[in-house]
């Protein structure tokens, strides 16, 4: 079953290693331990539903816990402290986008504000009801997540926009396909709701972000249903896709979603390769990139985010000895783990292979093989997990990201980093901060960096420190030329410095948009536009 509180299954469980806790104790000090609330007493304060009876919306006030947050740190610290704040009036899981006009014009008929609501893995506020003299309703996609039609020519699959990434795949890999988008948060997450946000998967570089992936389909709005073919390319002016592409539920509901698709691949690996300094390896990926070597994924990590995962890792002995074979070969004190993948037929695979190891060599790599890189494959949707471990032994994590030109990443990662390892600095609080460069363009880089501390001592405290953390390396994104996300959105989290990216006229120009769809403002007012 899903945690109410946290993240994912409650079956999973990711303890913090016993020498990880010693690690971040002596960089950041012993963890502070701040106590849970329990889902009664959460249950207790539900106030009743201000929303009149409908048969598709449940006033259950469990399900409307299980709706009020996403998974933000501040989404966090609520559902930890028991302090929501405010829940929403119901949830309606309409099965058919019949049933979502159906709302829709109810929602009209008795003054309702809505909330789109996709797996609700949001780490930027999209989904948090807000006070309002309005009721509130989370309209959840969930109940609409059937693959509708596959066209075997064109490689292009139908889907319902509620769908979350087993569910996609599960559906596409019986038919020998797959869509290729693995974020982080796939286990929960929707194609709606990466959609909606311009989400991109770990594997970007093979198959692209969701902005290739999202061949068309239709979206209900307060002004009608928008239907957007589907053109291997188009002419025909500005491209409806993009308007609805980050739309973050503001426009309308996504009830349908078209997309590519690419037949499964016959072989796919993952390795791992130590590069001696973090200007070889940035030179190094910049290159790979730009010389378009045909890699299914690659992900750079820093030198301290290197360090930090060998000693989360478990099994010390182990990292002992290849940390003594790196920097026999090399790579000792900086070194920087870069992971990448290969996926295609076996020649094609042989020679991607080979070009990449020729090309990282050129920068000092030392190339270890397959072990790490499967790894990471087993691994890669169980990080978010290691919150709860982190969590129980005092400690709070939040990750951030940005994407800026190759001429700006190294610029902006450190002025990132220094602004949040500086923030807490007036409490002579320390913050462990660490990067990695997971997306690369021939252009620049996606730079996804993660922040861990200590949450003070009570729920208030917490609360107060992120918000300085987050504000200082925020401004300092949008100060230094990065975007305000790559792939998270902006929800309300951003919204304070999406004007500094789209400048006067772009806010206006999407405000327009968004008063044309929902003329009366009911689609999460405040999300993405801030009002
Ligand atoms: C641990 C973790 C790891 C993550 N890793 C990644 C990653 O690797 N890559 C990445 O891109 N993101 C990542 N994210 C962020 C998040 O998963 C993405 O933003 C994702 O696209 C949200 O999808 P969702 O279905 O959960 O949408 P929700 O969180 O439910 O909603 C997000 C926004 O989309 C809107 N929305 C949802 N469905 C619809 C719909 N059908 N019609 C209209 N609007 C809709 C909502 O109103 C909201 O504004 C991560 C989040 C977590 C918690």
């Amino acid at each position: 079953m899903r945690r109410w509180n946290g993240w994912g299954d409650e079956a999973t469980v990711v303890e913090l290693p016993v020498h990880g806790e010693a690690f971040l104790a002596e960089l950041i000090g012993p963890g502070q331990v701040l106590a849970d609330a329990s889902l009664d007493q959460v249950l207790s304060q539900v106030p009743a539903s201000r929303l009149p009876v409908h048969p598709l919306v449940s006033q259950d006030a469990e399900v409307r816990v299980r709706h009020a947050r996403g998974q933000s740190l501040p989404d966090w610290l609520a559902m930890r402290s028991g302090e929501f704040g405010v829940f929403p009036d119901g949830v309606a899981l309409p099965q058919t986008a019949a049933q979502i006009r159906e709302l829709l014009a109810w929602a009209v008929q008795h003054d309702v504000i809505l909330i789109p609501y996709g797996g609700g893995t949001s780490v930027a506020g999209h989904i948090n009801p807000q006070a309002s003299d309005r009721p509130v309703l989370t309209l959840s996609l969930a109940h609409m997540s059937a693959l509708l039609e596959v066209d075997d020519d064109s490689l292009i699959a139908t889907f319902g926009p509620g769908a979350n990434g087993p569910q996609v795949e599960s559906q596409l890999r019986a038919r020998g396909y797959t869509l290729g988008h693995f974020p982080q948060s796939w286990e929960l997450s929707t194609l709606g709701g990466w959609v909606a946000s311009r989400s991109s998967g770990q594997q970007s570089l093979r198959y692209g972000r969701i902005e290739q992936l999202f061949a068309g389909g239709k979206v209900e709005t307060f002004a009608g249903t928008l239907d957007i073919p589907s053109f291997p390319a188009s002419a025909a002016g500005p491209d409806l896709r993009e308007v609805m592409m980050g739309s973050e539920g503001r426009f309308g509901i996504i009830s349908e979603v078209k997309v590519r698709i690419t037949r499964l691949a016959e072989q796919e690996n993952f390795y791992a390769v130590f590069m001696p300094n973090w200007q070889q390896a940035l030179a190094a990926i910049r290159q790979l990139a730009q010389a378009r070597v045909p890699l299914s994924m690659l992900r750079l990590s820093n030198a301290i985010e290197t360090r930090t995962q060998l000693a989360l890792a478990g099994h010390p002995q182990q990292i002992a000895w290849l940390e003594k074979y790196l920097t026999l070969r090399g790579a000792g004190d900086g070194k920087c783990m870069l992971t990448f993948g290969v996926t295609g037929n076996r020649a094609q695979n042989a020679a991607s292979l080979k070009q990449a190891k020729r090309l990282l060599k050129g920068f000092g790599g030392v190339f270890t093989g397959t072990l790490l890189g499967k790894k990471w494959a087993e691994n890669r949707f169980r990080f978010p997990y290691l919150r709860h471990g982190l969590w129980a032994a005092g400690y709070a994590v939040d990750t951030l990201e940005t994407a800026t030109d190759w001429s700006n990443v190294d610029n902006l990662l450190n002025k990132v980093e220094a602004s949040l390892r500086d923030s807490l600095a007036a409490e002579g609080e320390p913050v462990h901060v660490f990067t990695h460069l997971s997306h690369v363009y021939g252009e620049g880089s996606s730079i996804y960096t993660t922040y861990v501390f200590r949450p003070g001592n009570s729920y208030e405290a917490a609360m107060a420190r992120w918000r300085r953390l987050k504000h200082e390396a925020s401004q300092t994104i949008a100060d230094n030329r990065g975007t305000i996300s790559h792939q998270h959105g902006v929800g309300r989290d951003h919204a304070p410095y999406l004007a500094a990216e789209k400048g006067e006229l772009g806010m206006a120009a999407l405000k327009a948009l968004s008063t044309h769809f929902d003329p009366e403002q009911r689609l999460a007012p405040g999300v993405l536009l801030g009002q």
